[in-house]
């Protein structure tokens, strides 16, 4: 629970396994429920995943997604932002349980230039903050005791969520 760092220089094996895989992740979580532990998915609703960010900027950093595969916001409908913008506010929620974090960066990044690692399939950004993370870098971050923590973290999750009856849109 004490990664809160955004400095993430985990994020290369992310960025250099883009340019060898044209795979699309939320596509591929949607279409394997029976993994959603694996995948680090926490909620499916209607039209939409919010799923656990692998390679987080921060503890607890978690992407909403429309289930379809599209780029940009005027591919989506209106029912679908409606779901998503409900999603941002059950996703705070949940971790304000779980994390107690003291703020939040909710955004959206559309292009690689702008930082978009999946450009072709959009998703919201929820990202707990701390009063003071920025200043706080790790340097002994690996991929297991993040892998460790993710799986903690949805499990705490899920529990927060079954408790509190979260996303309950
Ligand atoms: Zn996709």
């Amino acid at each position: 629970m004490e990664h809160e760092n955004l400095w993430a220089p985990w994020r290369i094996k992310y960025i250099q396994g883009l340019s060898r895989s044209h795979d699309c992740f939320i596509c591929h979580n949607r279409d394997n429920p029976k993994d959603d532990d694996k995948n680090f998915v926490l909620w499916r609703t209607e039209k939409s995943l919010v799923v656990l960010n692998r390679f987080p900027y921060n503890n607890g950093h978690l992407l909403i997604a429309p289930t379809r595969h599209i780029p940009d916001l005027d591919k989506a409908t209106d029912e679908e932002l409606l779901e998503m913008t409900r999603l941002i506010i059950q996703s705070q929620k949940a971790l304000s349980l779980a994390l107690k974090p003291h703020g939040f960066n909710v955004g959206m990044n559309f292009g690689r230039c702008a930082g978009a690692g999946l450009p072709e399939h959009f998703h919201i950004h929820v990202v707990p903050r701390w009063d003071g993370d920025t200043n706080f870098m790790s340097v002994c971050s690996d991929t297991d005791v993040i892998s460790q923590s993710l799986t903690e973290l949805l499990e705490l999750l899920k529990q927060i969520s079954k408790e509190n009856n979260l996303p309950g849109l």
